[in-house]
């Protein structure tokens, strides 16, 4: 259990790492960031946002909303949600309504699009879009896997559920649930080469996700999300090392950052995470984060 919660919160600061790192980056060309920083390797915030430094972006805060509404609404809601009942997606939707409310240092038009569809129509889903491929939905569904740790239906379903929000669209639903599902398995101790022939399953039936040869495109779309996360974790084991050249891709570099950072977190563990980066988190996000994985895991355990 304890190698559990390390691997478990290794993936969840892992994100809001990559996050913090990637966001400096985002939107900038490589051979602008090249230009610019050399190697982009520090949490110095700045960027479009004009972040402070250690500043997490909406690829964290959005999987915090999540993750709160999934502890407040408890076992019952999950158990309620794998029965069919509405009602804990319905409280997601407010979380995401009072996220959006908070005014969020920055939002994805089709979350913003989605969230402003549950306020005023109540609907949990929009009908399939195919602009709907963006990334906003697969970049924080970590807490959906933590509640969800052995109970396989149940991921599946809250996955799905907790994406149609915002994002309607079989590609980011295929997103969601591979990552997930790669997640699951580093936490279950899957070794990297048991990930690899997963991953080579998987693309060989989703061959618009094929990475090989790496395309070298790191955009919000989120065929282009998933080449890229799967590129760099694939080329390189060491969590410092794979996450310097994920941002240094640029583009969404906060959300593949965010990506790369959750798994190779959670094959690292939260012990073995880089104190230097880890030490700029702004401490409250750090607080949430360890409450959230303490819960979220207790929550999946509940449900066994
Ligand atoms: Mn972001
Ligand atoms: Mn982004």
């Amino acid at each position: 259990m304890r190698e559990l919660f390390d691997k478990s919160l290794g993936a969840y600061l892992g994100l809001a790492i990559g996050d913090a790192l990637g966001a400096t980056v985002e939107f900038m060309r490589p051979r602008e960031i090249a230009a610019q920083y050399g190697v982009h390797r520090d949490i110095i915030g700045g960027g479009w946002l004009k972040l402070a430094r250690g500043q997490v972006t909406d690829d964290t805060t959005m999987s915090l909303a999540l993750g709160a509404a999934l502890l407040q609404g408890g076992s019952d809601a999950l158990r309620g949600q794998a029965n069919g009942d509405d009602t804990l997606v319905r409280s997601i939707g407010n979380a995401y309504v009072q996220w959006w409310r908070g005014k969020p240092v920055d939002c994805g038009n089709t979350c913003r699009r989605g969230i402003q569809r549950f306020l005023h129509e109540g609907t949990l889903a929009g009908p399939y879009n195919p602009g709907d491929a963006g990334n906003g939905a697969l970049m924080r569904n970590l807490p959906a896997v933590l509640a969800t740790l052995g109970n396989d239906p149940l991921f599946k379903r809250l996955s799905i559920a907790q994406a149609h929000l915002t994002h309607h669209h079989p590609l980011s639903d295929a997103a969601v649930l591979a990552l997930g599902q790669l997640l699951r398995m580093v936490l279950a101790g899957s070794d990297h080469h048991e990930c690899q022939l997963w991953v080579d399953r998987w693309t060989a039936g989703n061959p618009a996700f094929r990475f090989t040869p790496y395309r070298g495109r790191a955009t919000a779309y989120v065929v282009d999300t998933v080449q890229t996360v799967l590129h760099f974790l694939n080329l390189n084991q060491d969590f410092e090392a794979v996450l310097i050249a994920t941002v240094n891709q640029g583009d969404d570099a906060d959300t593949t950052g965010a990506l790369v950072g959750m798994l190779a977190g959670a094959r690292c563990g939260a012990s073995r995470l880089p104190q230097r980066w880890l030490h700029r988190l702004q401490p409250a996000v750090v607080q949430a984060i360890t409450d959230q994985t303490s819960g979220l895991l207790a929550l999946a355990q509940s449900l066994k």
